[in-house]
């Protein structure tokens, strides 16, 4: 399996518009954040987690001709509105692309990408997508998947880990029982927006605190906020856990 983080930053991106900070103006490639999501690929499957507003940036960026299907955490823009560059892979593989969810964030992606599945006519270049709700664990194209059920702030969404490989993404919260589903995996990715507390994301100490509760064998910290220069905060981390960045590559083997 190897995965790829297209985007490792918060929901403004990195540089923030405007922002004339030292992260913002930095010249080291691992400050400039696009918003998150990830691709894992194996032999037989091209998955994407989460589809942002870079989207089609990150797919030229990586050359991701294939997507088989996109796992959401939760809806927020930037973990969707990626979803309307999706039918160039209709045109690319044939059929509708499946978007799996938990029932209730599949319902608000009806809602608010209403014309994909009520288009006003025929043709147009509008997505062909498939919602598949997650309500088990189950396998998919050669990978068990566990659905986790994390908070964030007060909104439940998924983290979702697939085999030893585990991604979490705007918790802010993380239950007991998910806890326990997230030991034994061997990579985590877990949100840490900044260094000071804030309502709705772990902070990077929080993150820490929970990535040595599951004990993976390396840790990555995504959906960075540019209150964090990568170097400086990499260097307060132990060796087993890292900052991700864009681009930022994972193999693991069976
Ligand atoms: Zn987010
Ligand atoms: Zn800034
Ligand atoms: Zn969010």
């Amino acid at each position: 399996m190897k995965v790829t983080i297209l985007g490792s930053g918060t929901s403004t991106g990195i540089p923030v518009i405007g922002c004339k900070c030292d992260v913002c103006k930095s010249t080291d490639p691992r400050n400039k954040r696009l918003r998150t999501s990830a691709c894992l690929q194996t032999e037989r499957a091209s998955i994407l987690i989460d589809c942002s507003t870079d989207f089609r940036q990150q797919a030229l960026t990586h050359e991701i001709t294939r997507v088989d299907a996109i796992f959401i955490t939760h809806t927020h823009s930037d973990h969707v509105a990626g979803l309307d560059d999706l039918r160039i892979y209709n045109y690319l593989h044939g059929g509708a692309i499946k978007i799996l969810g938990a029932p209730h964030i599949l319902e608000e992606i009806r809602r608010r990408f209403d014309y994909c599945f009520n288009p006003a006519q025929i043709g147009g270049g509008v997505p062909e997508l498939d919602l598949i709700p997650i309500e088990e664990p189950f396998d998919f194209m050669g990978l068990h998947m566990t659905p986790l059920h994390v908070m964030h702030g007060e909104i439940p969404i998924l983290g979702f880990r697939f085999d030893n490989f585990t991604y979490v993404t705007d918790a802010s919260f993380i239950p007991p029982e998910t806890l326990e589903k997230m030991k034994g995996t061997r990579v985590l990715i877990l949100n840490a927006l900044r260094y000071m507390p804030h309502s709705t994301h772990y902070s990077l100490s929080e993150a820490l605190k929970i990535s040595q509760g599951v004990g993976a064998e390396r840790t990555y910290f995504t959906h960075i906020a540019h209150q964090m220069e990568h170097e400086a905060a990499d260097r307060t981390l132990p060796p087993n856990a890292r900052l991700a960045y864009d681009g930022l590559t994972i193999e693991l083997s069976d």
